[in-house]
């Protein structure tokens, strides 16, 4: 085996902590020591030693064998791997100039790094020598996946390709890494470039008190102390739509958000949809595929636009026609207030939110005190002690890149580690909007030694005020649980090889173990494990508990609705064939009416600000999270059927098959595996109350 360690660092100071092997014993990165002025030299070092690697392999004069050249190769690229780890995690949850400034400077570099290991005909020749002799290799399971997945990755990569057209993909990788970066960054100008001071407390009518403490807070922190201040971070904004007496007020807050990267000023993004449209298009066809849809599911569960566009339309009418209802019902509620005003989107949250109160008696403000963060996180954790035997304990020494963030060291149930979690809850200037699961180093083998993984769950929650602990919404307790069934399946991972470990699963079965942990969070068992008045310590009572449950399908029309159009705003952009006359606006409308969206509802994304398609590798891939809903409703229906949602025998089943597993076997193969039977569609139909 070709492990390459030790290679000179001349030229090196050795004060940059990406050089020495990170001396903490979980690995964990030397935060504190990391400087912006370290990243540029440890990624060209790393990327100069991994080149070293790949030369030693294509020049190797002995035949091809898996382990010279298939584990060699998951063996390269270590330095690369520690400095990108830190780079691109803090890129997105703690960002500043001089990050922005090395991740434009790195991204060409590395997508041109990855060419010269995709387009190297000797280290191809080598792979495809291996693959066509496969069946005579005698390789376990996980090596055949692995050697498939180089093949088929190599080939995807154009390493088929005559040399002209080779040199045609390096230049439009690299102009699209830069166009999907500048999206990027156009979106976070926009997001924090927008601020609406109130200076009226009278326009606040409705707010929860809470929410016009932190309004004044900001704006005191902003400087101008004695307003409100209301930014498009959701956890600003979101209070004003669902509480907020004056319309305008919401309008504003909406549309702001709406219409980011949409302003014809510096930070629009129609003019680089267009332009990362036409290379998707032109690097699809370049590879052999009609258009960016073909060629990216060519690589899912789904496998086809095709099968996707049938999957999206057995559940978008379905869910517009609970919609069209749900508006009705709202509308009739507006009526009943007699002011003549119809029904717009600005509107949905404010009277959905009476509306849930009228017939559930539910009070979003009243449920909060119940979800402080630090129990709901404990809640979590309970659960996987309860499922899996996992033990949580909170490491209070370990080096940190922002005050707010936690670790905890996380045992199995016989005591051995199996990796480290970092929270990271709360907004930030320089935090990017949402929430994600992320891992600072992988679980794999290395010189036979299990090496366990350091996760990151990131978020952007409620956050704490002088006299407040941050309380959560349900939407934000669905979110991290969300993020923490990412991050078991990353933690229990148990794979040789890093390409096949934790979450490096294809993407529409990526969200399985996220999304199964959301069938969890509001079950009366376990709400009442975590669910404790901050102030008291009270349980939830049991009414409200009730109320919750009852309340699981409302508003679900909506949700849906949201969601499947930008599913299929999603697969409609990337099923172009031509994008040189593309008008985003005009096409973007022209694809909500053609499915009959309704006007109250506005797509979750709209396509200036579709971070996920655009910038986040979720192209042609938004429909997955429905997709995987599939997956999770019918995967959490084996706990449900043996009555017990806690049933260790299946839970048992579903970590050796799925969590431990990554992508060392086909998807559908690993849960047939688990559930002996394939998921069937109507799990979710029923789950969401669209049918009995
Ligand atoms: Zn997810």
């Amino acid at each position: 085996m070709t492990i390459m360690t030790g290679l000179a660092l001349a030229g090196c100071t050795t004060e940059n902590p990406f050089f020495s092997e990170f001396e903490n014993q979980y690995g964990i990165p030397p935060f504190e020591s990391i400087k912006p002025e370290h990243y540029m030299p440890a990624f060209k070092e790393g990327i100069k030693q991994q080149q070293a690697e790949y030369d030693a392999i294509a020049n190797n004069k002995d035949s091809a064998t898996f382990a010279n050249t298939i584990e060699a190769l998951e063996l390269s690229g270590r330095l690369l791997q520690k400095v990108s780890g830190v780079f691109f995690n803090l890129y997105s949850a703690e960002t500043n100039e001089k990050l922005d400034t090395i991740a434009n400077e790195v991204s060409p570099l590395l997508s041109e790094h990855a060419d010269n290991l995709y387009l190297n005909d000797a280290i191809f020749a080598r792979v495809k020598s291996l693959y066509n002799n496969r069946e005579n290799l005698q390789l376990n399971q996980e090596q055949n996946r692995i050697l498939e997945k180089y093949y088929k990755n190599f080939v995807r990569s154009g390493a088929d390709l005559n040399p002209a057209d080779k040199e045609k993909l390096r230049e439009i990788n690299k102009k699209l890494s830069l166009a999907e970066l500048t999206f990027g960054q156009n979106l976070l100008a926009d997001n924090n470039a927008y601020q609406k001071f109130v200076t009226d407390k009278e326009e606040l009518k409705g707010l929860p008190e809470s929410v016009v403490q932190s309004a004044a807070e900001a704006a005191k922190a902003a400087g101008q102390e004695g307003k409100w201040l209301f930014t498009i971070s959701k956890a600003s904004f979101m209070p004003v739509l669902q509480y907020g007496e004056n319309r305008a007020l919401r309008k504003e807050l909406l549309l702001a958000w709406a219409n980011r990267s949409d302003n014809n000023d510096a930070n629009d993004n129609k003019a680089v949809i267009k332009q990362i449209l036409q290379l998707r298009i032109q690097k699809a066809k370049l590879l052999g595929f009609e258009t960016p849809a073909d060629f990216i599911l060519d690589n899912t569960m789904a496998k086809t636009p095709e099968k996707v566009y049938e999957f999206l339309a057995s559940v978008w009418q379905p869910a517009l026609n609970q919609a069209k209802k749900e508006a009705a019902e709202l509308q009739k509620m507006m009526d009943a207030e007699g002011k003549g005003e119809k029904l717009e989107a600005w509107d949905w949250w404010y009277y959905a939110e009476k509306l849930r109160k009228a017939k559930f008696d539910l009070d979003e403000e009243a449920i909060r005190p119940y979800f402080k963060m630090e129990n709901v996180r404990q809640g979590a954790f309970d659960l996987a002690g309860k499922l899996y035997g996992l033990k949580f304990k909170q490491l209070t020494d370990m080096p940190k890149y922002h005050a707010d963030v936690e670790a905890f060291e996380i045992t199995d149930a016989d005591g051995s580690l199996i990796g480290i979690i970092y929270t990271d809850y709360f907004p930030r200037p320089g935090k990017r909007a949402g929430a994600w699961m992320s891992n600072y180093t992988e679980q794999l083998y290395r010189d036979g030694k299990n090496i366990r993984p350091v996760i990151v769950n990131v978020g952007n929650f409620t956050k704490p005020t002088s006299d407040k602990p941050s309380l959560l919404s349900m939407d934000d307790v669905q979110t991290l649980f969300h993020e923490f069934g990412h991050a078991l399946h990353g933690l229990l991972s148990q794979t040789t090889y890093l390409s096949l470990s934790g979450t490096n699963v294809v993407r529409d079965f990526v969200e399985l173990p996220s999304q199964i942990m959301e069938n969890w969070c509001f079950e009366p068992q376990v709400i009442k494990t975590y669910a404790k008045h901050y102030q008291t310590g009270e349980v939830m009572p049991d009414e409200m508990i009730e109320k919750i449950q009852k309340a699981g399908t409302f508003n679900q029309g909506f949700v849906m609705t949201e969601l499947l159009s930008a599913a299929i705003l999603d697969m409609d952009y990337h099923s172009l064939k031509n994008a040189d006359n593309l008008d985003v606006n005009t096409f973007e409308k022209a694809s909500m009416e053609k499915m009959g969206m309704i006007p109250e509802i506005i797509v979750r994304y709209r396509s200036t600000n579709f971070n996920h398609i655009f910038a986040g590798g979720y192209s042609a891939g938004y429909y997955s999270y429905t997709w995987a809903e599939v997956l999770d409703a019918d995967a959490y229906q084996a706990f449900v059927e043996t009555g017990d949602i806690y049933n260790k025998e299946v839970a048992t089943a579903f970590r050796k098959n799925i969590l431990e597993k990554g992508d060392s076997e086909e998807a559908m193969k690993l849960y047939l595996k688990f559930r002996g039977k394939e998921p069937n569609p109507a799990a979710l139909l029923v789950k969401r109350g669209f049918i009995n």
